[in-house]
């Protein structure tokens, strides 16, 4: 029996990972559920999977279990007896975990990008243990499985390129947060869609890929490919290029999380090859989506600024979400932050805490001098 703790398990990662979870009542049991606060699908989750203990973020105990609250008692996660840690916690609200569990020496497998990429200066030595959920990491990381470190030329990351792809630039400002939330390919949660859909998303992967895989950005590309087939690829010296291949559903790079060093059915429809007819690969549009070179340039500079791009992006995000940018202008704040930032490189999780404080201030004045003019 493999105990496992599921964070943010109300989220879309949370709900999949008890998808593979109740396929495999034999093999695992969910010892933890984390969420931020109380909701009837918690209810639910703690009714059908009897976890010996949750967490939420802010609330009151649940009847029947041992309830940790508040992020003051988050440690007590990390003395519980569990084998895996799950994180599907969307954002920056999964830093504070991610980093308890990996100072703690914990078994991490984490979808959970904006993490990896702000803690990455400090416990980047760490992160050789943690296991990818996101896909074209899970991807690269069974593509590295096949050679040595020392012999690989590069990685490359797809992207499906989103919703707008095609769309024409100057519609951009017109386009709706429901639009937004319509990705093509893939069934995610709301902040990842958007930023599929300004390509950010595969900014912060590039970022994410660095740290996760301690390889330089120069090793690195993206490659925008709208079938969602091909995950991602490794590029051996010798000109391989090993490739991962699978319908997109993310179960299949959950499932795997769980299962590593064994594979086990799932419930995805396998691929048919003759079906698909065509793979495209086509070079990204910088002058569309300019947040993925904004994203890169984040990266290559390092220090804060990943931080401040991450952040940045998460309060522009739901701005836009809630009405108050248009899609068209995230990139514009998400620079202008960016311009108006200045830290020092972070040497501690406090040091991490502070730019992320400091950079929401410096949104919040960005917008209110907009609303004003
Ligand atoms: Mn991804």
């Amino acid at each position: 029996m493999k105990k496992i703790a599921v964070l943010g398990s109300t989220g879309s990662i949370g709900t999949q990972t008890l998808d593979i979870v109740r396929k495999y009542k034999n093999k695992l049991k969910v010892e933890l559920l984390a969420a931020s606060k109380t909701s009837d699908l918690l209810i639910k989750q703690i009714d059908e999977f009897k976890p010996n203990y949750v967490y939420i973020k802010e609330g009151k105990p649940i009847n029947g279990v041992t309830t940790i609250i508040g992020e003051s008692e988050l440690y007590k996660i990390t003395e519980l007896d569990i084998d895996l840690y799950i994180n599907g916690i969307s954002g920056i609200d999964g830093i504070l975990p991610t980093y308890l569990l990996l100072k703690n020496n914990k078994k991490l497998a984490t979808a959970n990008k904006e993490a990896i990429i702000c803690l990455g200066e400090i416990l980047g030595d760490k992160y050789s243990d943690i296991f990818p959920i996101d896909s074209e990491h899970s991807a690269v990381f069974q593509c590295l499985l096949s050679g040595k470190k020392s012999e690989v030329d590069k990685i490359i990351l797809t992207a499906s390129g989103g919703p707008f792809l095609f769309y024409p630039k100057e519609n951009f400002k017109d386009i709706t947060a429901q639009q937004a939330l319509n990705h093509p390919r893939w069934k995610m949660g709301k902040k990842v869609s958007i930023d599929s859909a300004t390509l950010m998303n595969k900014g912060l992967e590039v970022i994410e890929a660095h740290y996760l895989f301690n390889i330089p950005y120069s090793q690195i590309d993206v490659v925008i490919h709208p079938e969602s087939i091909v995950h991602g690829m490794v590029q051996f010296k010798d000109g391989s290029i090993i490739s991962h291949l699978s319908p997109p559903d993310m179960r299949i790079p959950i499932s795997f999380a769980i299962s590593f060093p064994d594979r086990w059915e799932t419930d995805t429809k396998k691929l048919n090859l003759t079906e698909l007819k065509n793979l495209t690969f086509i070079e990204p549009d910088y002058s569309k989506f300019p947040l993925l070179k904004t994203a890169k340039e984040c990266g290559i500079k390092g220090g804060a600024y990943p931080i401040v791009l991450t952040t940045a992006d998460e309060l522009a995000v739901q701005h836009f979400l809630e009405g108050n940018i248009s899609f068209d202008k995230i990139p514009e704040y998400i620079g202008q932050v960016i311009q108006n930032s200045n830290f020092k490189k972070p040497e501690s999780f406090n040091d991490v805490i502070k730019i992320i404080e400091e950079t929401k201030k410096i949104f919040w004045n960005i917008l209110k001098l907009q609303n004003v003019n």
